[in-house]
């Protein structure tokens, strides 16, 4: 819906809402180029105010929200429709807004920039569904980083006491969840030591993205109030699994909501519709752009590799390659069909920039009738490069570095973030990793230092 006029209904619903929970405190939030949410408090007697875009900010003050110091502030239009009350304090109600300038939807908002994506597969007659796993690390924030859980598994993973030994903060989590109407349908101690993963909804994909934002803040709070921290990182460990946020999606019909991917005839015996293969093939195109985004940190490609779990194999993809259910694959269909699953995600993401690169190359797959090929069944992990090569299958980017040069180098990447936020993300990130390759690291001190 558009927040700068918003419908009087939702309007309504929000303003009878706040008042029933006595909501006295409203956060007008929008993202960072990181997807981290940055917000002004506002009374709720000033609700009025707030959604005709009261609440300005100095993009300049933050990371990708490219403005120079001089420039007018851009404001934020928090949209109705995406209003959660603060599970642990129904006294604050968080709202997702849009920016704009000068009274002009601001190009390089993140939430922006999906909306022109989701305006795109809408006029195709297309709703774009997307469900996210959320996949961190909770652990003690006494210094030592260490896991709540006692035990010292060598494969923790689904372990059922270390999962009960969490409860604490998960039981919590999971309510939370809940009381906002996300759905979760499962939890588990993830493969590594204090990893966990909360399995929710799908939904629209703004919808989405609005609650992965909410959702790192959320765990983060909650985590804190037990004496504990939830991170994100993408890889904190080498010998534990990474944080992934896998990407499930699919196409339902705007009109009837009917889920376009799903066909149970598929002579590929995947349960994917045509519509759904010719997606598939416009997103394995363009994965090392998209990598950039859904994978955005000089740490993600560290998560990116072959080996370095507690189980054995990383889970991760290290090929632009789709298959069936089959989680060698960057791309996956999951089994029953129906859906995609985009594997090289990560905990890190901005989401929203995230699923308007990952909708943007589907739908080209769609306009240009795209063929992936047959689903890859094998064990990814162990192809040779003469196989490889035999199937046209290239290597995800190593580094943020390759991701960044991908990124630059498919016109997909500025077509959907415009040119304001691809210059911004590539200025922010190179940078980023130019700083990354001055550190001098305990790896080559203590491998060279007394080396000579
Ligand atoms: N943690 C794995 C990753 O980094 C995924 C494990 C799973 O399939 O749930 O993507
Ligand atoms: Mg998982």
């Amino acid at each position: 819906m558009n927040a700068i006029s918003p419908s009087i209904d939702i309007a309504d619903e929000l303003r009878t809402m706040l008042n029933d929970k006595k909501v006295r405190f409203l956060m007008a939030s929008y993202v960072d180029m990181h997807g981290v949410s940055k917000t002004k408090m506002v009374p709720t007697s000033h609700l009025e105010q707030m959604l005709a875009g009261s609440e300005m900010f100095t993009g300049a003050a933050l990371d990708g929200v490219p403005q120079q110091v001089n420039d007018n502030e851009v404001a934020a239009y928090p949209d109705p429709a995406s209003a959660m009350v603060l599970p642990w304090d129904p006294s604050i109600a968080w709202l997702a807004s849009d920016l704009r300038l000068d009274g002009a939807p601001f190009d390089a908002c993140s939430r922006n920039i999906l909306k022109r994506q989701t305006a795109e597969a809408a006029a195709l007659g297309y709703r774009f569904n997307l469900g996210m796993e959320a996949e961190f690390y909770v652990l003690k924030s006494d210094g030592d980083d260490e896991p709540l859980s006692p035990r010292r598994l060598s494969k923790p993973c689904y372990d059922a006491s270390s999962v009960l030994d969490n409860m604490g903060w998960l039981s919590e989590m999971v309510d939370a969840m809940n009381e906002l109407g996300w759905d979760v349908y499962s939890f588990d101690q993830e493969d590594a030591l204090g990893q966990f993963e909360i399995d929710f909804a799908y939904s629209d994909a703004l919808t989405m993205s609005d609650r992965f934002v909410f959702l790192r803040m959320m765990a983060n709070y909650l985590a804190r109030r037990h004496g504990l921290f939830a991170s994100f990182m993408p890889k904190p460990y080498a010998n534990r699994t990474g944080s992934g946020a896998h990407f499930n999606m699919s196409l339902g019909d705007l009109a009837s909501s009917r889920n376009l991917f799903a066909d149970p005839a598929d002579p590929r015996g995947c349960g994917l519709s045509a519509l759904g293969y010719q997606f598939t093939a416009g997103v394995v195109r363009h994965l090392p752009a998209i990598c950039a985004v859904v994978a955005p940190t000089v740490n993600s490609y560290k998560r990116l590799v072959k080996r370095g779990s507690m189980s054995g194999f990383t889970w991760a993809p290290i090929f632009a390659c789709y298959g069936n259910n089959n989680r060698t694959n960057a791309v996956r269909i999951p089994l029953g069909g129906g859906r995609i699953e985009l594997r090289s995600a990560d905990a890190a993401c901005n989401p929203y920039l995230g699923a308007a690169m990952v909708l943007a190359a589907g739908l080209e797959g769609i306009r240009e009738g795209l063929d992936p090929g047959e689903p890859n069944r094998d064990n990814m992990y162990e192809l040779g490069p003469d196989a490889l090569a035999e199937r046209g299958i290239r290597q995800l980017p190593r580094t943020l570095e390759e991701a960044l040069d991908a990124f630059e180098a498919d016109p997909l990447a500025r077509a959907v973030m415009g040119d304001r936020m691809a210059d911004s993300w590539l200025t922010n990130k190179r940078n980023e990793w130019l700083s990354y390759v001055a550190h001098v690291s305990d790896w080559e001190t203590s491998r060279y230092l007394h080396f000579f």
